[in-house]
């Protein structure tokens, strides 16, 4: 089991990483672990991700209150906290500005079209939450319907927030989003931007999807839902990979 300072090294180097990959600028974005069920190691305010030491990281209780270090937590704590509270699974949360996730979560566009084989087995949809003000409760409120089903998820004119079991794994998620924008908007560009609405789907997401003895007109829902998952297996089973060809 790593220990506490193991913890905070991996969060000053997967902050550097995001300062790195452009996923952070100025100030921006937060990171932290689960160090215990009522513990979490989390960046302070007011400090680049790409300039943290070890030492900078401060502790909180599950409530908020500062418990450890000498910097001001992150003003974004109560997002994290809902994340903690609500997951007992998830032990580690990256939130970030990717310009290409960020640039739909503007745009008021879900990344919920299943385009690529991998985001869609291993990550599922990307749901765009409502715009909640940083530093208020209103920006854990928008994101709590989403937090029970999706591991990453798009915040409406902000960023994205993803989570796992490690902050490996929850970095992984927030790269994986950012690469998968990418790719949507360059299929968008080239399909004359048109693809959401041509096939008639919905923004939001788990839509409804056919049983396996129907034509397939829609495409199965790539949300993490155990519906879904469960569906996807199924039709797996029965028919090999069931997106290539919606592709
Ligand atoms: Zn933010």
């Amino acid at each position: 089991m790593p220990t506490e300072r193991k913890h905070r090294e991996e969060i000053v180097r997967y902050g550097r990483t995001l300062h790195e990959k452009g996923f952070v600028a100025a100030m921006d974005g937060n990171l932290s672990v689960r160090l215990r069920q009522d513990r979490i190691l989390v960046t302070p305010t007011g400090l680049s991700k790409g300039s943290m030491r070890p030492a900078d990281l401060v502790i909180v209780d599950l409530e908020g209150k500062q418990v450890a270090g000498r910097r001001h937590v992150t003003s974004e704590i109560g997002m994290q906290l809902m994340i903690y509270r609500t997951r007992a699974d998830v032990k580690a949360i990256v939130h970030a500005h990717p310009p290409t996730a960020t640039g739909f979560a503007a745009a008021g566009i879900a990344l919920t079209e299943p385009l690529v084989c991998e985001v869609v087995m291993g990550l599922g949809c990307i749901p765009l939450a409502r715009y909640g003000t940083p530093g208020t409760a209103e920006l854990a409120q928008s994101l709590e319907p989403y937090v029970p089903k999706y591991d990453a998820i798009l915040m409406s004119n902000h960023g994205v927030v993803a989570y796992g079991d490690t902050i490996e794994h929850a970095y992984m998620k927030m790269e994986t989003v950012e690469h998968f924008a990418q790719i949507s908007l360059s299929s968008r560009i080239c399909s004359g931007g048109s693809s959401l609405y041509r096939s008639g789907r919905s923004r939001s997401c788990c839509w409804p999807a056919p049983s396996i003895s129907e034509p397939r007109t829609r495409p199965p829902c790539p949300c993490r839902c155990l519906a879904c998952r469960k569906r996807r297996v199924r039709e797996f089973r029965v028919s090999g990979f069931p997106v290539i060809p919606l592709l």
